[in-house]
């Protein structure tokens, strides 16, 4: 039995915080604000600090806080950890980069499903204007498309742009994907009502073919290269006109002028963004319009998600003090 203790600084799953506290942890939930971070994990002699994306473990709080021998980080990024200073003091990271790659997905299709109906739109326009302008909100929003048939093309295959595959092709979309680092990957197409799944192998294209060939795009990149959007004017050009683009992969790998450009010209015919270049303060002008769908980064934020992560960061705490 360990007992360690834990500041789970912005919370922890239910079943995760049991198994812990089964194991002979202690875990504290009562945040801490970014002031009183240090004093906190001093005072409580911990030994491990758990986060989301809202604490930032800087190098200040890492050079001092002497106890901790742990970091982790329930979700993916890990860019609000400092990692050149958690290895300088022999702390080990972890996060849980599977368990949330359902729930991202799942939340690209909502944004790909409101896009091709204008929902984004008409949930705002009938709420304020439905009752007086029915017929002409009938008809504006009546041009609609579906998603089974056309091409979804995914930039970045790893767990997310996967599941995310699984679930178009499962869907009667096709499928391309481009990666650099992926020649090809074979996805599982779940077919729950009779408990199977049929295996499709997906070879990746050039960015090229993605870009020229896909009525949408989903990206599911690790975050800008060297600092630069992955899609801004020069690849937009090549897409076909009204394409509908997402992203729910890092603020800022599309380009948000060229975006916001893009789809005042028709060019681009409806975006989903879940993450944006600013945040906490996304600027305004992409969360007014009307073909932008907007969430607030909450890819993760599933009841299924959770509870995956934090399982799955209490059974790697458990390994690392038992070994
Ligand atoms: P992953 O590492 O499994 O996959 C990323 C893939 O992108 C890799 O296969 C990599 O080879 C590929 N890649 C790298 N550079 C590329 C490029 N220039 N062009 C095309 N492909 C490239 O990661 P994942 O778990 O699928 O996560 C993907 C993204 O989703 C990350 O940015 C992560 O932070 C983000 N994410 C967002 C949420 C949310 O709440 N919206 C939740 C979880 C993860």
């Amino acid at each position: 039995m360990s007992s360690k203790r834990i500041l789970a600084n912005d919370g922890i799953d239910d079943s995760g915080k049991a198994l812990l506290e089964n194991a002979g942890f202690f875990v504290e939930t009562n945040k801490a604000s970014e002031g009183h971070l240090i004093q906190t994990l001093n005072d409580g002699a911990f030994d491990v600090l758990f986060v989301r994306s809202a604490t930032k473990v800087t190098a200040a709080v890492l050079d001092a806080c002497p106890g901790l021998k742990l970091i982790g980080r329930a979700g993916v990024g890990l860019d609000n950890i400092d990692l050149n200073a958690a290895k300088s003091h022999g702390i080990k990271v972890i996060n849980t980069p599977a368990a949330s790659s359902q729930s991202v997905a799942e939340l690209v299709l909502a944004h790909l499903f409101s896009g091709v109906r204008y929902l984004q739109d008409s949930n705002y326009k009938m709420r304020t204007e439905g009752h007086e302008k029915f017929a002409s909100l009938k008809k504006k929003y009546g041009s609609g498309i579906e998603l089974r048939g056309k091409t979804l093309g995914i930039i970045g295959f790893g767990r997310i742009g996967q599941a995310l595959a699984r679930m178009a092709a499962g869907m009667g979309m096709n499928v391309i994907a481009t990666d650099p680092f992926i020649t090809e990957a074979t996805i599982k197409v779940e077919i729950a009502v009779n408990n199977t799944s049929i295996p499709v192998t997906i070879k990746t294209v050039p960015m090229q073919d993605v870009l020229m060939l896909s009525d949408f795009i989903s990206l599911h990149v690790p975050g800008k290269v060297n600092g630069k959007a992955i899609i801004g004017e020069h690849e937009i050009a090549m897409m076909k006109p009204g394409i509908g683009l997402v992203n729910a992969a890092r603020g800022g790998v599309i380009d948000e002028d060229a975006l916001l450009h893009a789809l005042d010209t028709g060019k681009v015919g409806f975006a989903g963004l879940d993450v944006f270049e600013n945040e906490p303060t996304p600027r305004v002008d992409l969360l007014h319009h009307p073909a932008i769908s907007v969430s607030p980064h909450i890819g993760a934020a599933t009841a299924e998600a959770q509870e995956r992560i934090g399982i799955e960061l209490a059974e790697q705490a458990i390994e690392f003090f038992a070994a």
